[in-house]
């Protein structure tokens, strides 16, 4: 049996329903990386293992992290990128030199996502739904796109307050609404888990707010649609019809999804991403 030079792995719990695997399979198979993407299930209740299984799969290429172990990623790393140090969150990793470093490509990913929702323009301001780590890192991402203003609202309201404290400490113009969310603005992001399950309310009703448009971090399950070119793509969520219904341009977090693997590849491998590959391996028939 070969064993592959490099082995990259998913750090999470858990991690089985993870899609990177076959994404990543179809990257490194495009670029004749010799090497494996893994699933490495650290159980949410033994956090002292993540910094240690960072090292490990460090020193074979890297990889990523995802829940519940993003925040204590973030502290196990010895070197990181602004984004990192701004959202307190860590979601891929490599060696550089003999130093654990890490990014959080979220930012960059919801950044892109948001921009081309948007048609390149800045948006004005960001309303972001939900303070965990994929509402910071909503929320710095509409700051790096030059929003004037980035509103947090969280079902429990102190977490939006201490990530809205927490970033203004840096600089950014954010703030934290109150929960249930009403008014105007010009990008809404869902970023709660709200809408993992079928029977979830939506975090946030069209009848009481008015934005321009609406990026969902939660995916459908992709491949439930016919792209028209022969491929696929994510059905969407009720929240991106919900928005649809009402005229609102809306997206779900797949391309989110796509886009922070993506931006892995010059991290673990000094390379521009195989873009197209990379979907094709996401959106593709299993
Ligand atoms: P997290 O840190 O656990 O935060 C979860 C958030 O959801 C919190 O703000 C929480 O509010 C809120 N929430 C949970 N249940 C709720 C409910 N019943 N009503 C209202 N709010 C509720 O998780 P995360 O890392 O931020 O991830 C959030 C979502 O983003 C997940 O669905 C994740 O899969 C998705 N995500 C997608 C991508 C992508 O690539 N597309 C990337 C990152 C994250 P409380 O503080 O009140 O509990």
């Amino acid at each position: 049996m070969t064993v592959p030079s490099r082995r990259l792995a998913l750090i999470g719990d858990p991690v089985d329903h993870s899609l990177s695997p076959r994404m990543h399979a179809a990257g490194f198979a495009a670029l004749g990386i010799d090497g494996e993407y893994v699933l490495a299930r650290v159980p949410a209740a033994e956090p002292g293992d993540v910094g240690r299984t960072m090292q490990r799969f460090a020193a074979t290429g890297g990889g990523n992290v995802t829940l519940p172990h993003k925040l204590v990623a973030a502290q196990a790393l010895e070197r990181s990128t602004d984004a990192v140090r701004l959202t307190g969150a860590c979601n891929c990793f490599w060696l550089e030199g003999d130093r654990l470093t890490g990014d959080n490509t979220d930012v960059a990913a919801v950044a892109g996502v948001v921009r081309e929702l948007v048609g390149g323009r800045t948006p004005s301001d960001v309303l972001v739904l939900g303070a965990g780590g994929a509402g910071a890192a909503a929320a710095v991402a509409g700051a790096a796109l030059g929003a004037s203003r980035i509103r947090i609202a969280n079902r429990t309201p102190v977490k939006a307050t201490r990530l809205a404290r927490r970033l203004a400490e840096f600089g950014l113009p954010a703030t934290a609404e109150r929960w249930p969310v009403a008014g105007t603005c010009d990008v809404v992001v869902n970023a709660t888990s709200l809408g993992l399950e079928p029977a979830d309310p939506l975090p946030a009703s069209f009848d009481r707010i008015t934005a321009r448009a609406a990026l969902d971090l939660v995916y459908g399950p992709p491949g439930a649609a016919n792209d028209g070119n022969g491929g696929s793509r994510a059905s969407g969520t009720r929240w991106t019809r919900a928005a649809e219904e009402r005229g609102i341009p809306a997206t779900d977090g797949i391309e989110v999804l796509l886009r922070q693997g993506a931006a892995c590849y010059p991290h673990w491998f000094g390379v521009d991403p195989p873009l197209e590959a990379l979907r094709r391996g996401l959106l593709g028939p299993r």
